[in-house]
């Protein structure tokens, strides 16, 4: 038996009674079937309401399509008889706007430029439409955003009928409905009229604001990204707080604070490029003036990071007949960089796993530059005693 759906012919109904016809488990949860319901089941893009039966919480609600059965799942047993179920009121209020607005703005893409919605999507934070198009400017998401609007201003009344399947062909409607039987349609006056099982305000203007939020390509189509109604409010509130930081950081005023923030930018990115190019300078003096004793540059490094370090060690290696043993400890691990100038005949690779193969860890590398990690030793200074010892082979 298909469950009557109360939110069909009265979607400001929030609280209602009905009888219990089943309960059963569903993992640690209840599926509750009544004889009638005013929650709405996820379908059609629009998520599932929210609310109580008999005080205890609803977790989800959805539709047995093949049965046309509303599935309520709660946390708790529900007795037989009669139950009270009462309606999240501003998830639903939330979801009406989201909802009504999405048939305004969609036709308002089809009056303007003839683009059917074919996907719609009613998400937590914001909700889309697809195009199919390859792409949508700017002026033309304003214009639509605009007719949108001003169908909310005239506060054009919303209707459902019911329409008899073969009397859906003159019927107008925006999309054609895949639907069979009794087809539930919703109507705005002189505007819209589309197939749809969603809960609908009763007059656009309860829909309130519409804003695009966002436009982006998706697979040869258009994604529509767009908020409603109190949605628009707390964005703009947002929006406004996050605009007056900026604003305060920048010492500009909000809406000119686009141009402050690209300058600063700017200056920046002059800041790294002059930081980068003295931080070289620095690095070749340092190079140039590191002791070399008897053919060997040694250091241990403490958190200068093993690719400033090995950095050096090239640079170094500049040098002729120079072998470079550096180690780096950092973030509590362990590092060395071994290498040599190109006159040398040294094959530090072979010196880095005689050290890997006494103090443990991995690298490689090859003759003239090698890395390696994760060494167990007290100090680093041992281990570049012992690559220095180990360091057959003459330079
Ligand atoms: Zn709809």
């Amino acid at each position: 038996m298909k469950t009557e759906r109360l939110y069909y012919n009265d979607p400001y109904l929030l609280e209602f009674e009905a009888m219990v016809l089943d309960v059963r488990p569903i993992g640690d949860s209840f599926g509750v079937i009544l004889d009638r319901t005013a929650f709405y089941p996820t379908s059609g893009g629009q998520p599932n309401d929210l609310g109580t039966i008999n005080d205890v919480r609803l977790l989800d609600c959805f539709e047995d399509e093949t049965s046309g059965v509303v599935i309520h799942v709660v946390s708790d047993r529900i007795p037989s008889g009669l139950a009270r179920g009462r309606i999240d009121s501003s998830r639903r209020t939330d979801h009406m706007q989201q909802h009504s607005g999405q048939h305004v703005l969609s036709q308002a893409f089809v009056e303007l430029f003839n683009w059917p919605t074919t996907s719609f999507h009613l998400g937590a934070v914001a909700c889309t439409i697809d195009l199919p198009v390859d792409s949508i400017s700017r002026e033309q998401a304003t214009k639509a955003e605009d007719l949108a609007n001003r169908i909310v201003q005239e506060n054009r009344v919303a209707t459902v009928r019911y329409l008899a399947e073969e009397d859906l062909a003159g019927a107008g409607l925006r999309k054609p409905t895949e639907r069979t039987g009794e087809i539930r349609v919703i109507d705005i006056a002189g505007y819209d009229r589309s197939a749809c099982g969603g809960t609908h305000v009763r007059a656009t203007g309860e829909i309130g604001p519409i804003l695009i939020t966002g436009i982006e390509r998706a697979k040869k189509q258009t994604r529509v990204e767009f908020i409603c109604g109190n949605r628009v409010v707390r964005y703009a509130r947002e929006a406004n707080r996050t605009l007056e930081r900026i604003s305060q950081t920048v010492s500009a005023p909000a809406l000119e604070t686009a141009n402050a923030v690209h300058a600063l930018w700017e200056e920046h990115q002059q800041a790294r490029k002059r930081l980068q190019e003295l931080e070289a300078e620095l690095l070749d003096h340092e190079a140039a003036q590191f002791p070399i004793r008897d053919g060997f540059a040694i250091a241990a490094f403490r958190n200068r990071g093993i690719d400033a370090v090995k950095l050096l060690a090239l640079k170094i290696c500049a040098r002729p007949s120079t072998v470079v043993f550096f180690a780096d400890e950092s973030e509590g691990q362990l590092r060395v960089v071994f290498a040599r100038s190109a006159d040398c005949s040294v094959d530090v690779s072979t010196v880095l796993k005689k050290t890997l193969d006494h103090f443990g860890g991995r690298g490689g590398g090859r003759p003239n530059l090698a890395q390696g990690g994760g060494l167990t030793a007290d100090r680093a200074e041992t281990v570049l005693k012992f690559a220095a010892e180990n360091c057959s082979g003459g330079l």
